[in-house]
């Protein structure tokens, strides 16, 4: 069914993106938003805005009751959710379609199968595609855990099966350690995705963390290419990269093709991500995850194939078919994107919810910013401190560099303390210049104060 209307359940940057991809399609756009964030960007673009509730996530974006009456009384005929929020929830999916309404993703019950991490684990063994060893299924007590501790060797990693944003997530090296951070991981996967269910894992020493874009459209699938997202600060990805250059030709061919075959055996409609670790030292890659949907970093993956990735996920999400096939996906040069947060790299990352005052992005061929802002904007203190992402796309992955320094240091955002210090000792930096890196390469490189305080900085 043709999509007319486009209720984005979503705020800050990944809404924006949805509205433009919307416009290019020639389709109207209602945007929902809270209280807190009436005057956001997405609200000025969208051809409606209406409001779901109170500043509180949920009360607003994450209240289905909330989100439901605004895409009735709005006559939107589908829902697209961006990323974090409802975007993996099956109760929402089924509540939308429920209405007669088409949601921008997958079906529910593929998400509910794939966005259970150890639903997905079982799914990936039954494609042939290999998983980091672990427990067979969600590990029950402490006892359960520590007998599949002993069998996998430590360290150990115990997840939450419904976890994200990094969260849920603890490492043990020892039987008493992991005794004792069981039920950590337990309480805060409850508190952060009212599911306190674990698994367990190998914790894999040094890996990359190499993920992989498909598309489908219920019948085929088909990839386009991998991202490198290995500098992480808490398990969460500060810095992306698309190819990664860690991965010879071969083995880079057989890691897309294990995500096609994945996808292809649920019947994937909508973009994913299946993300994997690779090892290095072995040269074996594991499975680790799907996203259900759009991610933060989709964009890099969009410069080296010209793709429109969110275009594609809303025309296949209203029934027509993939309108490219895998031959016509071509990559071509390095993309880098980094993440800028409103928060200060010297004081441990603290949040920075201020006024932008005055602002500028400087504007190139194979430049792209992401973002929602505008002079003025009081940012709000409810939500993630993305403020938007600075993209670049080269011939090579050194001009890319090269290009990233030179874009970042012409950004003026002023009122606000952001990464992009970060970002700019990264660029300067020789492991990350060589791409020596793996996941757990920038906490230690931070720690150690290789981000240099700013000179005549007052705070
Ligand atoms: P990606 O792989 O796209 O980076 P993340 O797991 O980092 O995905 O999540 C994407 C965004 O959604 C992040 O900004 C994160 O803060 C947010 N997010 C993740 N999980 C949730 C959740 N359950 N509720 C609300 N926001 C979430
Ligand atoms: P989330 O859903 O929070 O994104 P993931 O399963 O994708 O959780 O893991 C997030 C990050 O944690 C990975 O990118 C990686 O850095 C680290 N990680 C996850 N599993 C392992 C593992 N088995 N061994 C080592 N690192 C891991
Ligand atoms: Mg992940």
């Amino acid at each position: 069914m043709a999509i007319s209307r486009l209720f984005i359940a979503n705020r800050g940057e990944i809404a924006v993106r949805i509205i433009r991809a919307a416009q290019k399609l020639g389709i109207a756009t209602v945007q929902g938003y809270s209280e807190a964030d009436q005057d956001m960007l997405a609200v000025k673009l969208a051809d409606e805005a209406v409001c779901l509730g109170s500043a509180q996530s949920k009360d607003s974006y994450l209240s289905i009751p909330n989100v439901m009456e605004a895409v009735r009384s709005s006559q939107a005929d589908a829902v697209h959710p961006g990323y974090g929020f409802l975007s993996e929830s099956p109760e929402f999916v089924r509540q939308v379609e429920a209405a007669g309404v088409t949601f921008v993703g997958p079906s529910a019950a593929t998400i509910e199968r794939m966005g259970d991490k150890v639903e997905a684990r079982k799914a990936a063994e039954a494609a042939g595609v290999p998983v980091v060893p672990g427990s067979k299924g969600r590990i029950e007590t402490v006892d359960d855990a520590a007998k599949v501790a002993a069998e996998v060797g430590y360290p150990v990693m115990v997840k939450a099966a419904a976890g994200g944003g990094g969260r849920g997530i603890r490492v043990a090296d020892t039987e008493e350690e992991l005794r004792k951070l069981a039920p950590q991981a337990q309480q805060e996967a409850e508190a952060a995705f009212g599911d306190g269910g674990l698994y367990l894992e190998r914790a894999i020493r040094a890996p990359r963390h190499i993920e992989v874009q498909i598309l489908g459209d219920g019948r085929e699938v088909i990839h386009c290419y991998e991202r490198e997202c290995s500098l992480q600060r808490r398990r969460q990805k500060v810095w992306e990269e698309a190819g990664a250059i860690c991965l010879d030709k071969k083995t880079c061919e057989a890691l897309c093709a294990s995500a096609v075959a994945l996808a292809k055996d649920v019947n994937y409609r909508g973009a994913g991500t299946l993300e994997y670790l690779y090892d290095e030292v072995s040269n074996e890659f594991f499975f680790i995850e799907m996203n259900t949907r759009i991610q933060v970093e989709h964009p890099v993956s969009e410069m080296i194939t010209g793709v429109d990735l969110v275009q594609e996920m809303i025309r296949v999400c209203s029934g027509e078919k993939l309108s490219i096939t895998q031959d016509q996906v071509k990559r071509d040069g390095h993309s880098i994107e980094v993440r800028i947060n409103a928060e200060d790299p010297h004081m441990q990352f603290m949040p920075w919810p201020g006024k932008l005052t005055a602002m500028s992005l400087p504007e190139e061929d194979g430049v792209r910013f992401d973002h929602f802002l505008y002079e003025g904007y009081q940012i709000p203190p409810y939500y993630d401190s993305l403020l938007g992402k600075a993209i670049v796309h080269a011939p090579t992955r050194a001009e890319a560099i090269s290009k990233l320094k030179r874009v970042l240091t012409g950004i003026k955002l002023d009122g606000l303390k952001t990464t992009i210090p970060l970002h700019l000792a990264l660029a300067d930096d020789p492991a990350v210049q060589a791409g020596a890196f793996h996941t757990q390469w920038l906490e230690p490189w931070l720690a150690a104060g290789n981000l240099k305080p700013i000179q005549g900085d007052a705070a």
